[in-house]
């Protein structure tokens, strides 16, 4: 255990008000704030504040965009209904917030309803299974993060909203849901950041998954390397966990979102990757494509460049999710391809590894090849890197040339009426979890 390292102390919006922070705030840049927290989740910590955040730069700088709620990430109707609701409080500003978050798309690409299994009859609780040989796991102890990113599209899992919010506490029927199923071969861990649980409840459920043969990877979704360092530093119970999955024959994964270089800047971060990597885990790194906070080449190539010089390997480049505050951080898809070409250019080969950009669809991840010119004229060409339908993986398709086009389903299909894969009737694969219930 390192000696002196900062306790954990979390910030919700009414505690930062309290903070000298606050008092650097405009009057103007405060009401977007007590306005928009009304809806999306706000947290922060001290790590954070004082280590990442240039508050000389202060509503300019990147981090603080990604901490911090911004003017714009609700539309002017949607600001201006929440902020007349706030006047009338109660019943009327809960019934508000509601109202605004439910028009914010909070389950995007069917996860409340295609990604949710039945397994004997029963529900799958706090388990969604997209692709065949991966399952997330949502362990009720880990739906919190050490603090959260305003772009976040799992929000609704901070909102206090019951029914939105996918958990379990248990995780004995997905070892047996496992167990039946060998094709399965990852478990991703996720949330909110499973960091935030203790070592105790995280070495339950990674102990219970060492016991699946056919099980060949466990992987943990974080972002505590940046927000929270110490939560690898200060533990000396942690660190045995985690050999002890590599002692197992099986491979510990850490999928690390990581936004911007400025992350890995900090020393105390550097230690804590160190420490990850002497373990035998390999740390992936992924995050959104965000404007305002990475819309830049310069700034991928040093993350990228960066992460392999820490030992970590650049895994995805993501289109931001068409939920919450999307509209704030929207990067048009051809935007995003020049973007991820221009910064793939700038590195080595090493730093090539970086996919991108990829949009988590309801059909799967969608990667933007690029714009080819066929018989003079333009369109875009995409791929399935993962599918929801197997069959699909490695697919390409062409779509209509659209310059403003941020997703998926605002792309029409090149010279045709639909794209091959979309369904001519019902899309069967919704069904699939009554099958399992009546089998
Ligand atoms: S740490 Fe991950 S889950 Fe938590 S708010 Fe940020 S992106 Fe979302």
């Amino acid at each position: 255990m390192q000696p002196s390292l900062p306790k954990f102390s979390a910030y919700t919006a009414d505690r930062f008000r309290k903070t000298p922070y606050w008092d650097r705030l405009s009057e103007e840049y405060r009401r977007v704030f007590d306005v928009t927290t009304q809806v999306l989740p706000f947290r922060v910590n001290d790590f954070v504040l004082e280590h990442l955040i240039d508050w000389d730069r202060g509503v300019d700088d990147a981090m603080f965009r990604l901490l911090f709620p911004q003017h714009g990430m609700l539309s002017d109707d949607q600001f201006d209904r929440v902020a007349r609701a706030i006047g009338a409080g109660g019943a009327a500003l809960r019934g508000t917030i509601y109202e605004v978050r439910c028009e914010l798309n909070p389950h995007p690409a069917g996860q409340l309803t295609k990604n949710i299994q039945a397994f004997q009859n029963k529900r799958l609780e706090g388990v969604q299974h997209k692709y065949d040989e991966t399952v997330l796991f949502f362990p009720s102890a880990g739906q919190t993060c050490h603090a959260y990113c305003s772009f976040c599209f799992r929000w609704p899992q901070f909102v206090g909203e019951a029914e939105w919010k996918i958990q379990t506490r248990e995780c004995e029927q997905l070892v047996s849901y496992l167990k039946t199923y060998p094709h399965v071969t990852d478990v991703l861990i996720t949330g909110g950041d499973p960091m935030i649980m203790n070592t105790k409840s995280l070495r339950r459920y990674i102990e219970a998954f060492l016991t699946v043969d056919t099980l060949r990877t466990i992987r943990i979704g974080t972002k505590a390397l940046s927000y929270w360092p110490a939560r690898f530093l200060d533990d000396d119970d942690l660190m045995p966990l985690f050999e002890q999955v590599i002692e197992s024959g099986k491979h510990l994964a850490f999928m690390a979102h990581l936004n911007h270089w400025r992350e890995l800047e900090p020393p105390l971060v550097r230690d804590a990757i160190r420490r990850v990597r002497n373990t035998g885990a390999v740390i992936r790194t992924q995050a959104p494509l965000l404007r305002n906070v990475n819309n830049d080449a310069d700034v991928w190539a040093r993350l990228w460049t960066t992460s392999v010089q820490l030992g970590m390997t650049p895994y995805y480049m993501f289109v931001e999710r068409d939920t919450g505050p999307s509209g704030y951080f929207r990067v048009p898809l051809i935007q995003a391809w020049e973007i991820y070409s221009d910064a793939i250019r700038g590195v080595s080969g090493l730093s090539r590894t970086a996919r991108g950009p990829v949009m988590s669809t309801d059909q799967g991840k969608v990667c933007v090849d690029g714009v080819m010119s066929i018989e003079g004229s333009k369109a875009l060409s995409l791929r399935f890197l993962q599918a929801r339908d197997n069959r699909h993986v490695g697919q390409p398709f062409l779509a209509e040339y659209n310059e403003a086009a941020a997703w998926l389903d605002e792309l029409r299909p090149y010279r045709s009426n639909k794209f091959w894969f979309e369904p001519d009737t019902q899309d069967t694969t919704a069904d699939l979890g009554e099958e399992l219930l009546v089998s």
